[in-house]
């Protein structure tokens, strides 16, 4: 008999001493969700007091608690509804689903890398080629396609009221935006957390914490001015040791180390935000002092298809395990302006921050002004729209289609 590894020792005895097993165990147990015992609760709770010292104490972020499900409007925001999915194949004839990119990783050896990026199209052509059937019952696959792996359901009994259980707590700061800056007294740099639930319906969750359909997720959002990305608090950090798979290593095929101080990762340009590469700092560090040997972790940074929908430069923390290789555990995305843009185009909502200039700082700009005098007349009860749609349109447009047309 083959000796049982690592995870499997360690699941069982997790589930002896009462740390966490899986739910509803009396009706046979439900894939993808986990119930944490008095001991695992009491360690899960000091991992993350562990995160609030590091991080909320010293940069002063501001913790706050929003509800799990949200109006569909914010996730439409956000880009998840249009994002956040994955490809899947349907078995003909047991009717069994799969994530499709981890199928055609396992069945054809492809690389992570490459089916995170293919198309419906690229994979149906990749099943056909390589000839693959179900793993279960060898029967044909259905027409590859997406899946939302958002839990959808309505708010109250109006069946038009879609809500979604949040697949992360980070829509939960950008909402609040407009309140939190007021309470950081409207100034930048300023950060909030949310440590909650949040809920992935993951086609294929894996066994026991990984890829729950529940779990508990942390997010810190920190704001800052990108005309002045300077952290005072680099200095603290500069000389701790980043180890990176840089994109451009991975690029070449390669799985490299790159291994920089956090001075050198800026000097460099391998990590473009100070900020960001505080953060990375301080995840290491608190990985370590949860017992992570510094060489099982590494930042592979994220080629410019994996990237979420929202993000710029993007680094994932991750951690080597036998069972799975290496796992991700932290994600550190520069997210632009995106959500806060967007937010501001859905809500209507004005979610700028004004910056003062210690010297007045003149700008010749042009504008369009509709001539409401001239408009009226002419497109009658349509005049209203259209001197709505002009006064959103670009100028130097406007200008050239007067200057190219004579209109
Ligand atoms: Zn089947």
């Amino acid at each position: 008999m083959k000796e049982p590894d690592k995870f499997t020792i360690i699941s069982e005895l997790a589930k002896r001493r009462g740390f966490f097993w899986q739910s509803y165990e009396i009706y046979g147990g439900v894939g993808g969700f986990v119930t944490y015992g008095p001991l695992g609760a009491t360690l899960k709770r000091k991992i993350e007091d562990k995160v609030r010292e590091i991080f909320v104490n010293k940069l002063g972020v501001m913790e706050i608690e929003g509800p799990i499900i949200a109006p569909a409007k914010v996730f439409e925001a956000s880009g998840h509804v249009e994002n956040f999915k994955e490809p899947m194949l349907e078995c003909l004839k047991c009717r069994r689903k799969f994530r499709a990119d981890h199928l055609l990783q396992e069945a054809t050896r492809i690389s992570a890398a490459e089916t995170e990026k293919m198309s419906l199209e690229e994979i149906k052509a990749t099943v056909e080629k390589h000839g693959v059937k179900c793993p279960e019952c060898g029967g044909d696959f259905a027409e590859p396609r997406y899946f939302l792996t958002m839990f959808e359901t309505t708010i109250g009994p109006y069946s038009d009221a879609v809500g979604y259980g949040r697949p992360e707590a980070a829509q939960g700061v950008f909402v609040e935006f407009r309140r939190l800056y007021e309470m950081a007294r409207g100034k930048l740099p300023f950060g909030a957390m949310q440590i909650g639930h949040a809920l992935r319906n993951e086609i294929s969750p894996r066994q026991g914490l990984i890829r729950l359909r529940e779990f508990t997720i942390i997010d810190i959002e920190f704001f800052f001015d990108p005309e002045n990305p300077e952290c005072p608090l680099i200095k603290e950090v500069e000389d701790e040791k980043l180890r990176l798979l840089l994109a451009e290593t991975r690029l070449k095929g390669s799985e490299e180390i790159t291994e920089v101080t956090v001075k050198e990762a800026l000097e460099k340009g391998y990590i473009g935000i100070p900020w960001q590469a505080l953060f990375m700092a301080y995840a290491k560090k608190l990985l370590v002092e949860l017992g992570v040997p510094e060489e099982k972790q590494r930042f592979i940074e994220k080629l410019p298809w994996e990237r979420a929908h929202y993000a710029g430069q993007s680094f994932d923390q991750e951690v080597y395990v036998d069972r799975w290789g290496w796992i991700e555990v932290s994600g550190h995305a520069y997210r632009t302006d995106y959500d806060l843009r967007r937010h501001m185009q859905f809500s209507g909502v004005d979610t700028r921050v004004f910056k003062e200039y210690a010297q007045p700082v003149e700008v010749e700009r042009r504008v369009i002004k509709p001539l409401m005098a001239k408009l009226g007349p002419v497109f009658k009860e349509e005049a209203q729209r259209i001197a709505e749609m002009l006064s959103n349109a670009d100028p130097e447009d406007v200008e050239k289609a007067i200057k190219e047309k004579g209109y």
